[in-house]
């Protein structure tokens, strides 16, 4: 994870906001969570990772903690969705 995405991940938890955790070496490119989110909050990164796919990124807002990314990546360790505590 690029020292950016790290910062990003890192604030998000602290102020306690849902958001998807991509692994990229897991993501296969195959856009299926990007169709899934209604949120449009996902999208692919113009850099290759080690398995030469274009990866999924999480835009950085928006995200509302429903999950459909994780139920809908056929990659069992590709993404997992912090979801907020608060109510
Ligand atoms: S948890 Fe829902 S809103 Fe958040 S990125 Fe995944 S599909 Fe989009
Ligand atoms: S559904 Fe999974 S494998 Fe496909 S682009 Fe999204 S994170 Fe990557």
């Amino acid at each position: 994870m690029s020292e950016n995405k790290s910062l990003l991940k890192t604030s998000l938890e602290k102020i306690n906001l849902s958001h998807p955790v991509i692994h990229k070496n897991e993501c296969k490119g195959c856009k299926r969570c990007i169709i899934g989110c209604k949120k449009n909050a996902i999208e692919l990164c113009s850099e290759l990772n080690n398995l030469g796919y274009n990866y999924a990124i999480y835009k950085g807002e928006d995200c509302n903690g429903c999950g459909d990314c994780y139920y809908t990546c056929p990659e069992p360790l590709a993404i997992e969705v912090y979801v907020s505590k608060r109510k």
